[in-house]
């Protein structure tokens, strides 16, 4: 086997079920990993229709779903790739692009999936420090070299919830070189700002550019596991041609159908958020509490110490938030924006701990 020791695992946010069980809680909420805090009303009917067909494979092409997608974005429907979450994509793409020893560029911290997927394939990762919260996009232009094969954007990020405005993508763009895939991972593209770069525009003009959305952040579906990325028909094909052939599960197909012929669901969801980010910005406020303003569902927070005594503490409580440890910034923590009395829970427990002299 090769040696992978160098890899620290994936730690997702913890399970509601497993909190439950290991604190003897009645009820917990979570608010780690950027879910909407409730499910779209159309998918029982969507699933219901497909569960007489589990006996039989799915189609391997996402057909119906591939037209739906084809149509939103007014490309081919042969320049999309499904993936099982837009993470399949992203690995995807990183295994077409770099061979062992192959230099991906990502920044730092950001979605520990790019440096993971990089490592399995045995490629060097470099990594550039962020700048006041943001992507350092003029250092990551300038460290690209002749090794490097992929840049890997999340806009916004996760997890500062900061993004790279229209300009300052295409800025960057003008000066990497037409070698390297460049992948923009817009995962929370429905919560941001307007202001977003053409990438369909950039994608016929440069041609190596993948970027990359999903169904698990404002459709809601992130249990299904869908997402998909939009390139030229030449890289999509390379990535169509080594996925599995039934990444996409029946239900997955069918929920991502149901997402995009709805016309309500991402309103609702978005004018939630709305809300809930104004809500927890002013009680943040409130308590003193230092944090980066966000352009997505979730805010990352200072607490300017470690935080572990406050996750225990938020625990013991029964919330879930989502400590930063593992990206490097141990006296950061990440909190989504949940339902109305989750967040006021979660505002109240912080509050305490604050009036105990946690915060200063
Ligand atoms: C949540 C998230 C994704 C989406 O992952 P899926 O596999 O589609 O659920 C991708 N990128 C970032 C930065 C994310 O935060």
């Amino acid at each position: 086997m090769r040696d992978f020791s160098k890899i620290t695992p994936y730690k997702p946010g913890k399970p509601i079920e497993e909190v439950k069980r290991a604190l003897k809680l009645k009820e917990v909420y979570k608010l780690a990993s950027n879910e909407v805090p409730f499910p779209p009303a159309y998918i029982n009917k969507a699933i219901a229709r497909e569960l007489k067909n589990i006996n039989r494979y799915p189609e391997g092409g996402s057909f119906y779903l591939r037209e739906l997608v084809a149509k939103k974005h007014g490309v081919k429907p042969e320049q999309i790739v499904f993936g099982n979450g837009s993470d399949e994509v992203i690995a995807l793409a990183i295994t077409a692009a770099c061979a062992p020893g192959d230099e991906i560029v990502i920044s730092d911290p950001t979605f520990l999936v790019y440096e993971i997927q990089a490592l399995v394939r045995g490629a060097r990762v470099t990594k550039v420090p962020f700048k006041n919260y943001k992507y350092d996009l003029e250092a990551m232009a300038k460290v690209i070299s002749d090794k490097t094969k992929i840049v890997v954007i999340a806009n916004p990020d996760n997890p500062t919830g900061t993004y790279c405005k229209a300009q300052e993508i295409e800025a960057f763009l003008s000066r990497i070189p037409k070698s390297v895939l460049v992948f923009l991972d817009e995962a929370y593209f429905e919560f941001a700002p307007k202001d977003f770069p053409d990438n369909l525009k950039s994608l016929n003009q440069r041609g190596n550019i993948i970027f990359s959305r999903t169904f698990s952040k404002i459709y809601a579906l992130a249990g299904a596991r869908l997402g998909y990325g939009i390139s030229t028909v030449e890289i999509a094909e390379t990535l169509n041609k080594i996925r599995e052939p039934f990444n996409i599960n029946r239900f997955a197909q069918t929920c991502g159908i149901a997402a995009l012929k709805d016309k309500s669901f991402v309103k609702k969801a978005l004018s939630h958020n709305n809300k809930e980010m104004a809500y927890l910005y002013k009680e943040l406020d409130k308590l003193g509490v230092d944090y980066v303003k966000s352009a997505t569902n979730f805010i990352m927070i200072n607490l300017k110490r470690d935080t572990t005594a406050l996750n225990d503490f938020l625990l013991k409580n029964g919330v879930i938030i989502r400590e930063l440890k593992g990206w490097g910034v141990p006296s950061h923590f990440r909190v989504t924006a949940g339902l109305h009395k989750e967040n006021v829970k979660f505002i109240n427990c912080l509050k305490q701990y604050c009036e105990q002299g946690g915060c200063k």
